[in-house]
C-alpha cells in the first residue's frame, strides 16, 4: 500500500496527541483528485479538531488541516477539469450539492456541510484528495504558500463584509483582535471595499503591522476603552459595521461602539460562546446581528479573483515544515502571529506555470 507522511492523531487530547510519521494514501474513489501537498495553512479550528467536537465522529488516525495547496497527483475516470501535474489550491467547504439550500447557491448553508479536515481527512500529509468542484487552479505568479493562507479565512471574511454585512464604501468597520488570520483578511477586504476599518489588540507591534496594511486607527483594549475611544473617533456615533470573532471577550464592546441601525457580524467566538447577551441594547439601537460561516462557491469564485489579480495577498507570517506541525500549532494556539501560519510539504517551489485563473 502506498504511504505518505502525515501530521495525525489516534486519540482527541491535548496537542501532545499529534505525532509525525506514516500513514496509508488517501484513496481516490469517483470525483476526486487526488493532490500532492505543497503547503497547508493552519487555522484555529484544528485546535478544536484535536481536542474534540461535540457531536463529530472521526475515524481515526484523523488528519487535521483544512487549508492546502499543491499539485494535482492523480484522477478519478470521470474529472475532466484538471490534469496531473496541474496546481491548485483548495477550497475546504464540503457541501451535498442536493438539499434546498445547495441548489440556491447557498452552500454554506447546506443541512450537511462539512470541512475537509474536519470531518474528512485533512491536508497536514504528503496527499489530500477532494472533490473536483472544490479546487481552482493556483493562480500565476502566486506561490503554494500563499494559496494555502487564502482559502478558509478569505471566503470567511468575504462573506461576513461583503453578503452578510453589505458593506459600502465610506462606512466604518471595527476589526477585533487583529493578527489572526480571519481578521487580517477581513481588514484588506475592508480596506480594497473603501470602508474606515478601526482595528484593536493587546499588541502595540500588531496594530503597526495593521496600520501598515491600512488600518485608520489601532486601539490597545489592554490600555484603553475601544468602545470609548470609537465613540470619540466617530463623533459619538459608532461604528457601521462590526466583526466580531473573539466572542465573550468583545461583544460587550461591539454592542457598545456599533452605531444605531449597524451590523454586528459573527464568526467565531474564541474566547466563549456565552458572553452577556445586551437585549435591550440590540433592540433600542436596532442593531442587526449577523452570523457567518465560510462562504458559497460563487462567493469563493469572487474572492478567488481577487487573490488571482493580485489586489488581496494573504499574510504569512511564518512557515514551518510539515515535521513540526506540532510546534506550528503550539504557536499558533499561543496567538502571538500576524496573519497565517503555514506548513511547507513535501517539494517546493512556486508554481510559475500555473493554469488560468479559476472556473
Ligand atoms: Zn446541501
Amino acid at each position: 500500500m502506498e504511504s505518505m507522511r502525515a501530521l495525525y492523531f489516534t486519540e482527541h487530547g491535548g496537542l501532545d496527541k499529534l505525532a509525525y510519521g506514516d500513514l496509508p494514501a488517501p484513496a481516490l474513489t469517483a470525483g476526486m483528485v487526488r493532490v500532492a501537498t505543497r503547503a497547508a495553512a493552519l487555522n484555529r479550528l484544528d485546535l478544536f479538531v484535536v481536542s474534540g467536537l461535540p457531536g463529530v465522529q472521526l475515524t481515526l488516525p484523523h488528519v487535521p488541516g483544512s487549508d492546502g495547496a499543491g499539485v494535482v497527483e492523480a484522477i478519478s475516470g470521470n474529472v475532466a477539469r484538471f490534469k496531473v501535474g496541474e496546481p491548485v489550491i483548495l477550497n475546504p467547504l464540503l457541501s451535498c450539492g442536493q438539499c434546498e439550500f445547495c441548489l440556491a447557491g447557498q452552500h454554506s448553508l447546506c443541512v450537511k456541510v462539512k470541512i475537509l479536515g474536519e470531518h474528512a481527512s485533512g491536508t497536514y500529509a504528503g496527499l489530500f484528495v477532494a472533490p473536483e468542484g472544490n479546487l481552482l487552479p493556483l493562480p500565476a505568479g502566486r506561490t503554494f504558500e500563499e494559496g494555502a493562507a487564502f482559502s478558509l479565512v478569505y471566503q470567511t471574511a468575504w462573506r461576513m463584509l461583503t453578503t452578510r454585512s453589505r458593506l459600502r464604501a465610506g462606512e466604518d468597520v471595527l476589526i477585533h483582535g487583529i493578527g489572526s488570520g480571519v481578521s487580517v483578511a477581513a481588514l484588506q477586504i475592508a480596506k480594497l471595499a473603501g470602508a474606515r476599518v478601526f482595528v484593536t489588540s493587546s499588541s502595540d507591534e500588531k496594530i503597526a503591522k495593521a496600520r501598515a496594511l491600512g488600518a485608520d486607527f489601532g486601539f490597545n483594549y489592554a490600555a484603553v476603552d475601544v468602545a470609548a475611544e470609537v465613540l470619540r473617533e466617530t463623533g459619538k456615533r459608532g461604528v457601521d459595521v462590526v466583526v466580531d470573532s473573539v466572542g465573550a471577550a468583545t461583544w460587550m464592546t461591539s454592542l457598545k461602539a456599533v452605531r444605531r441601525g449597524g451590523r454586528i457580524v459573527t464568526c467565531g467566538a474564541t474566547t466563549g460562546p456565552n458572553p452577556e447577551a445586551g437585549i435591550h441594547m440590540t433592540f433600542w439601537k436596532q442593531i442587526e446581528i449577523l452570523g457567518s460561516t465560510m462562504s458559497s462557491h460563487s462567493e469563493y469564485q469572487d474572492v478567488a479573483r481577487l487573490f488571482a489579480s493580485g489586489r488581496l495577498t494573504p499574510v504569512v507570517d511564518r512557515v514551518f515544515p510539515l515535521s513540526e506541525g506540532r510546534e506550528a500549532l503550539e504557536y499558533l494556539k499561543a496567538g502571538k502571529q500576524f496573519g497565517k501560519v503555514v506548513l511547507r510539504v513535501g517539494e517546493q517551489g512556486t508554481a510559475g506555470t500555473a493554469g488560468t485563473e479559476g472556473t
